[in-house]
């Protein structure tokens, strides 16, 4: 069985329909959760129960350290007791400090409690740029352009998982030929068309990409599906077809996650 589900599709913060940045990929006898936004709350959904009572372990591959992707890890005492939870954190980028390190500044008092507290056991295991084998899965981690050091996820040939990133071009080489990319798409291109200096639009998107950026990447790295993620909650559920459309004119097989639906590999 290879499928994906999305627990959280938005950026930044919760919108009134989406969740924070939070995709489960089942492979067989792994489940692989890419990035705990506020979406890991879905683990108490009928979806999430049934999940959590396939898998003993569960493998979280974190991107980066901004709180929209990692703030779904203190829901962890919630639901996941007895569980093993593997923490996959970039070390690509950072200097002198250990990814523990880092998430220790959060769970630790008084913003909240050590790892080592959890009713779960968590470990957390610091993972490279390059090509990994983990469990029997090939996944390759690409360093990306964002705000602070982040990383894509290459789930075989299946995923392509590059959310808070600027666009930059080296995707279409290690996206190439992936069966889906889920690309950030913050924002539209047609709300900066104004805006001439290029350092001005950098500093407007603070390091992310248009959904019309993510569909040309698409389009030139051969994908088979492009799905729009990391998605505005300034925009209401109703506005993001418009947004939609927009990349579809650049690339035709893009499609709108919905969170909670069962996606196939
Ligand atoms: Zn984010
Ligand atoms: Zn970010």
């Amino acid at each position: 069985m290879k499928r994906m589900v999305l627990f959280g599709s938005a950026g930044w913060i919760p919108s009134h329909s989406r969740e924070t940045m939070c995709v489960l990929v089942e492979l067989g006898p792994n489940l692989f959760v890419m990035d705990a936004g506020s979406g890991m709350r879905r683990f108490k959904s009928r979806i999430g129960s049934a999940l959590l009572s396939r898998h003993d372990t569960i493998s979280i591959f974190l991107s980066h350290y901004h709180l929209d992707h990692i703030i779904g890890i203190s829901y962890l005492p919630l639901n996941f007791t007895g569980k093993r939870v593997i923490i996959y954190a970039p070390e690509s980028g950072l200097e002198g400090e250990r990814p523990e390190q880092i998430l220790g500044r959060l769970f630790d008092a008084p913003l909240f409690f050590p790892l080592s507290g959890f009713p779960c056991k968590v470990e957390i295991r610091a993972i490279r740029e390059g090509e990994h084998r983990i469990d029997g899965v090939r996944v390759e981690v690409r360093p990306q352009s964002h705000t602070v050091p982040s990383v894509a996820y290459r789930i075989e040939d299946l995923l392509y998982y590059a959310t808070d990133r600027r666009p930059t071009d080296e995707l279409v080489q290690h996206a190439s030929g992936v069966q889906v990319l889920l690309h950030d798409a913050s924002f539209d291109a047609e709300d900066f068309a104004g805006i001439t200096d290029p350092e001005q639009l950098q500093k407007e998107l603070w390091g992310h990409s248009t959904a019309q950026n993510a569909a040309r990447l698409a389009k030139e790295a051969g994908v088979g599906q492009l799905g729009l993620v990391h998605l505005s909650p300034d925009m209401k559920e109703d506005e993001y077809p418009a947004l939609l459309e927009k990349a579809r004119s650049i690339f035709p097989d893009t499609f709108l996650p919905k969170e909670g639906r069962w996606i196939s590999l």
